[in-house]
């Protein structure tokens, strides 16, 4: 095996150590990550990630999400450069908003207006707040194990976190139609929304798509109490259908909440409603220093565009199915008993009897040293630029990276 050369990683982690916290905060710490992972990055291209030592990948990654059509689209660099010549952070917004709402509820079907945010907790948070605001109502349901962000409301970890934070917030199981009635009769009449992610994609166990009865049973649920559907799309918004990812069962949410994908790499986020939450959103007091930033929404307008014209989703969704067809054959051709799960435009690929992820890391490890970026634990991202070559680039390094795990001594 060929050792990557990591020896400004280590170094920027040093002072990084010193001056951040820890070294860096949150999913990004190099202590989450197997052990050859670099910490810090250089350049992107396309599908082509550069480390800070200069190592190049097939990423797999895609910025955990944002990068969706390649870094340096053509079309998204140059909007977004014709709008950074004119100004950016003004003393409001530019023409551009009213453009990409426009754009935004002529694409995504429940959609009848827009409010735009900076992050994926900014667009949640802000849903969660209109909807008490329209129903002058408490309690919010979320699925045990979701991920809608890193703030007392809903953060994973209860540190610096209070009961009280936490005291209108019950939890229902993912696709658990028995524990989400259960939880509604819990809520009683003081029940505000139910928040609701595209598919179960929870770090580092088997991901699930919802069944058509489960997402039925949301918006059911949500007519009869007169509670506030709000699906949470930041994850898997746009990748796996342009216009919501429940389409395809014919439910569709109250609110959304949209950011990764929507800028391909620029800072933003939106919350798009339906009209009889028009009112409500308009009442409530949800704002940003840098929410009107016009460049970030000059690349979505491009980045929309690109996704509608170009049927983006079809293509990821070719690529996946290559994806996930070679791994499942190389890891029978090795030996190796894998569960890959979740859409294939956004694979997570597990091994059985690996509750250490010993296997995982191995395997990711071995990747890595043959230029592909993979993840362990948390649902991977594919991209448009991610080309039939890039695909099978990734199987022939997971022929190494099998024989790999192969090999490795049998845990004692
Ligand atoms: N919801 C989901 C489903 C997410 O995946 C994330 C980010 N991983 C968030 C919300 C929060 O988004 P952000 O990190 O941009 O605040």
């Amino acid at each position: 095996m060929t050792a990557l050369e990591r020896a400004k990683d280590a170094a920027l982690r040093a002072r990084a150590l010193k001056v951040v916290p820890t070294g860096m905060w949150g999913h990004l710490h190099a202590a989450k990550l197997p052990s050859a992972y670099p910490q810090f990055f250089a350049r992107g291209d396309g599908a082509t990630l550069w480390d800070a030592d200069g190592n190049r990948y097939v990423d797999f990654m895609c910025s955990w999400g944002p990068n969706m059509l390649g870094h340096h689209h053509p079309e998204v660099e140059e909007a977004a450069e014709r709008q950074r010549r004119l100004g950016d952070v003004l003393n409001g917004p530019g023409e551009v908003m009213v453009d990409l709402a426009e754009l935004l509820v002529d694409t995504v079907a429940h959609a009848d207006w827009v409010l735009f945010q900076k992050n994926g907790t900014d667009a949640t948070t802000t849903c969660v707040t209109i909807a008490r605001a329209a129903t002058g109502k408490r309690k919010i349901l979320m699925a045990k194990g979701a991920y809608h962000g890193a703030v007392p409301w809903c953060s994973p970890s209860l540190v610096g976190v209070t009961a009280e934070d936490r005291a209108h917030l019950a939890t229902y199981v993912f696709n658990d139609i028995a524990s989400l009635e259960e939880a509604v009769q819990a809520a009683g009449d003081d029940l505000a929304a139910v928040i609701v992610s595209a598919y179960r994609h929870d770090y580092g166990f088997d991901q699930e798509l919802p069944t058509a009865e489960f997402a039925q049973a949301v918006r059911r649920l949500c007519d009869r109490t007169g509670a506030v559907l709000i699906m949470d799309e930041v994850r898997a918004g746009f990748r796996l259908h342009v216009a919501g990812s429940w389409e395809p069962f014919g439910i569709r949410p109250d609110l959304a909440a949209w950011s990764k994908a929507i800028a391909n790499g620029y800072a933003l986020a939106a919350v798009t409603g339906a009209e009889w939450l028009r009112d409500a959103a308009g009442r409530v007091t949800v704002t940003g220093s840098f929410w009107a930033g016009a460049v970030s929404m000059a690349a979505a307008v491009a980045t929309l565009k690109v996704i509608r014209r170009d049927k983006v989703p079809d293509r990821l969704l070719a690529l996946g199915n290559q994806l996930r067809e070679g791994l499942d054959a190389r890891a029978r051709q090795f030996g190796a008993s894998i569960r890959q799960s979740g859409p294939v435009q956004m694979p997570t690929m597990l091994f059985d009897d690996d509750a250490d992820f010993r296997k995982g890391y191995a395997f990711c490890n071995a990747m890595l040293e043959r230029g592909v970026y993979f993840h362990p634990k948390h649902n991977m991202f594919l991209c448009a630029a991610h080309t039939p070559e890039d695909i099978a680039f990734a199987l022939d390094a997971s022929e190494h990276a099998f024989s790999v795990v192969a090999a490795l001594p049998t845990a004692a």
